[in-house]
């Protein structure tokens, strides 16, 4: 640790000359219990609570993590652990016990939390240390040459380059051996010679893949902030220097300078000599917002996303660790880092769904940004346009500060939005309001972005002699045509098949294409505006590192005129040039059968409006929906959260719904359909008799066949528990635990507080 010290139980003394010392260990295996372990004497020194060891795990050897010195057990027969992997720990007690209240909450073993918790570059040192041997750390770990002069005096027949360079690191100090080959060319010989001569010593450093590396930024400093910005940033300030957990709400709208609010949140607790932790959406963790920071903070910021290798990611989690770093950014595992004095959490875009792991330890981010808060007595913002129904009903009922930014910077006006009905007409999926406000666009030199969030070309194909659909064979989905890849796909589980195709069913050979994707829009485009510059933005445009970056870089240079794409272009970017926002099928996801399909439409559609207008020149929109009425629709059509809030309000209280009651499933899935079916209904027999025993009034509902019933090959079921009280549900879901038996076929998980019910 170069600036930081771990504090940790006493090591050493105290308990040398006791019987010989003991650990509990975790195990990244599921398992609920924790192991204990004795230390031979030569391994002692080594030791500390927050490494790995290596020990015997039954007839295995296997990585555990040390969570702290134990008394032994009475009569257990201890084994000895065999390696100290770690020559530094890897976590503070502070992290060790947010990583047990993780485990404790979402009920999943403590090890395998702390395996997630863990960089993957770190995780693979560990599989080969599965494999037999045990390596202490620094497998992936880069080193460069360092090069440093001595003080002995250069002899007379020392002269040319090498005469040179010895002149050089006498006056820098030590410099790498990369450095010295630019300035001095190919000069390895010489710097031998130096070292033989004993005039220059040699030692090596650790270096850092630097993921932004190159990334040029310019300077910039803090705005004159807005009045509700300054009213905002106030009490935020004070929070900052009061030091107690305090969490806030800061509802912005779309525009309103949020963003500044967090720089200069995050400045002042940087130079009260805290850290800050900022999450985003991956899909907003841009090189723009990356950039946003640089030019405000210059040095000592981490980035973690998930286009990192694993060799970047473990560089930047190694610098956190070691305390170079004050900032992190990240995507939701960066909830994880090993950041200490915390002063500060910003949780932008909260409401996204992507903050929730949907495998494995299924955590949510956001939700563990106020817990990690309130154990680091740090500032918690929680930023968004549209926030969570349940976010704001928590401000509403105080357990959240509420700050509000109800206005754009710059008195900047949010676009005029009319709603164009395509019930009667939907011919053509572009109106003729829609294309001449384009070609007016055009015409002017703006810019504008389509919206339609469905990719490919058509939706799906259909026979016109049997009425037969193709179909994913390995998930309950129709697949997709995607006509310049010729091929018609399935968007789970990525199934082709060559496109066209004749009738698997009757053998007819024109399928007809049903339903529209944002290829077919871009298509269309073309057609009808040949000398327009027209861009695509969906998954299938933006593969590859930088893919995404590129296509946003373009339209921020003004070299696109019409962007079309997928909820991609809604999110984490500013384009001023941009005056006219379309929305094509605005209702597409009113009707999943999810209780939270229609936050999530007037979500999308918020932000998506959100981006016209944010230059100089005002902005419109236009938003075609075969339901206008719908609240979902009509609410973000009028800018109006408040309104929503109260409808979409009313609906959760009819049906316990959350923030009136908490949600956890268990999904369940199989192979075999019929060992599936058996499975859940015994678990739900199970969790019916635990209910009546314990006298719970949870609410089981289920087993149900999730609504996507197949996928990637896999049947799916579920059980969805309902109750007012969180402790009613863990108390069900600790002993269903216990008391369930699946067979080996069946995967069953628990998810607290689901987001994806799909
Ligand atoms: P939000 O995150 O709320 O959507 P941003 O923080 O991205 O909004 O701000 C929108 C734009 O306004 C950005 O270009 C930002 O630089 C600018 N901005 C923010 N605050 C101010 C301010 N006080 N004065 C001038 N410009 C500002
Ligand atoms: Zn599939």
């Amino acid at each position: 640790m170069t600036t930081t010290e771990i504090k940790h139980t006493q090591p050493n003394q105290a308990e040398t000359n006791q019987q010989p010392r003991t650990v509990e260990v975790a195990v990244p295996l599921p398992l609920d219990t924790t192991f204990h372990y004795r230390v031979p004497e030569p391994l002692a020194s080594r030791i500390q609570p927050g490494v790995r060891v290596f020990v015997p795990f039954g007839r295995r050897k296997v990585t555990a993590y040390v969570l702290r010195f134990s008394r032994p057990p009475e009569g257990q027969q201890l084994k000895d652990l065999l390696d100290v992997l770690d020559p530094e720990p890897l976590w503070t007690d502070a992290e060790l016990t947010f990583f047990q209240w993780i485990a404790d909450y979402y009920l999943h073993p403590l090890g395998e939390v702390l395996k997630t918790a863990l960089p993957s570059g770190i995780n693979l040192q560990s599989r080969s240390s599965a494999d037999g041997e045990a390596v202490s750390g620094g497998k992936k770990i880069r080193h460069e040459r360092i090069f440093s002069a001595l003080s002995a005096d250069a002899p007379a027949k020392l002269r040319g380059k090498g005469l040179d360079i010895l002149a050089f690191l006498r006056q820098s100090g030590p410099v790498s051996s990369a450095e010295l080959k630019t300035r001095f060319g190919e000069c390895s010989p010489n710097l031998r010679r130096l070292v033989e001569l004993g005039l220059v010593q040699t030692s090596d450093r650790e270096v850092y893949r630097d993921p932004f590396a190159g990334l040029i930024v310019a300077k910039d400093s803090p705005k004159s902030l807005t009045l509700h910005q300054q009213q905002a940033l106030t009490t935020i300030l004070a929070a900052v220097d009061n030091k107690q957990f305090a969490p806030f709400l800061l509802h912005g709208i779309t525009g309103s300078g949020k963003t500044e609010v967090y720089l200069q949140g995050i400045a002042h607790t940087l130079a009260a000599g805290n850290n800050a932790l900022v999450l985003v959406p991956e899909i907003s963790l841009t090189p723009q917002l990356v950039q946003r920071f640089r030019a405000r903070f210059s040095d000592g910021i981490a980035v973690l996303h998930s286009a990192l290798s694993d060799g970047e990611r473990y560089d930047e989690w190694r610098r956190i660790r070691r305390g170079e770093v004050r900032i992190v950014i990240g995507a939701r595992s960066a909830i994880f880092a090993p950041l200490e004095r915390i002063g500060i959490i910003v949780v932008d875009e909260e409401h996204e769904a992507s903050f929730k792991q949907s495998d494995g330890l299924r955590y949510n981010a956001r939700d563990l940004a106020l817990v990690r808060g309130q154990q680091e007595q740090a500032t918690v913002l929680l930023g968004s346009a549209t926030p969570l129904i349940t976010t704001r009903f928590a401000a509403q009922q105080g357990k959240l500060g509420y700050l509000s930014l109800p206005e754009r910077v710059a008195n900047r006006p949010l676009p005029a939005t009319s709603i164009i009905n395509t019930r009667m007409t939907a011919e053509s999926p572009l109106s003729p309001q829609l294309i001449e406000a384009l070609s007016e666009n055009l015409e002017r030199g703006e810019q504008s972005l389509l919206f339609l969030n469905r990719r490919g070309f058509a939706s799906w194909l259909v026979c016109p002699s049997c009425g037969a659909d193709l179909q994913c064979p390995n998930c309950s989905v129709s697949l997709t045509y995607h006509r310049q890849r010729r091929k018609s796909l399935c968007h789970y589980c990525d199934y082709q098949v060559p496109a066209p195709c004749i009738c698997p069913a009757c053998g007819e050979l024109e399928l007809k294409e049903m339903g529209v994707g944002t290829e077919r829009i871009e298509h269309e485009l073309l057609e009808r505006f040949p000398d327009a510059r027209i861009a695509r933005m969906d998954s299938d445009t933006t593969g590859g590192k930088g893919g995404h970056a590129r296509i946003l870089d373009k339209v921020g240079r003004g070299e696109v005129d019409i962007l079309v794409g997928t909820q991609m272009i809604a999110k984490g970017h500013d384009f001023p040039g941009v005056t006219l926002v379309g929305v094509l099928q605005a209702e597409g996801s009113l009707y999943l059968p999810d209780f939270r399909a229609t936050e999530r439409t007037f979500q999308v559609l918020s932000q998506v409006i959100g981006r016209a207008g944010r230059g100089e020149l005002a902005g419109r929109v236009l938003l075609q929906a075969m339901t206008p009425d719908h609240y979902g629709i009509a609410y973000a059509a009028d800018h109006d959260f408040e309104r929503f809030y109260q409808e979409e309000l009313l609906f959760r209280q009819e049906l316990n719904y959350p923030p009136y009651g908490f949600l956890a499933a268990i999904k369940l899935s199989a192979t075999s359909e019929k060992s599936l079916t058996t499975a859940a209904e015994q678990s739900a027999a199970v969790l019916r008799a635990i209910k009546s025993r314990l006298g719970l009034r949870v609410e089981i509902l289920g087993p149900a066949p999730a609504p996507l019933y197949r996928l990637r090959g896999r049947f799916r079921q579920q059980i969805l528990l309902k109750d007012a009280s969180r402790a009613a549900l863990r108390r069900l879901l600790t002993a269903y635990r216990r008391e369930q038996s699946l067979p080996a076929t069946v995967r069953a998980a628990i998810d607290i507080d689901p987001v994806d019910l799909l």
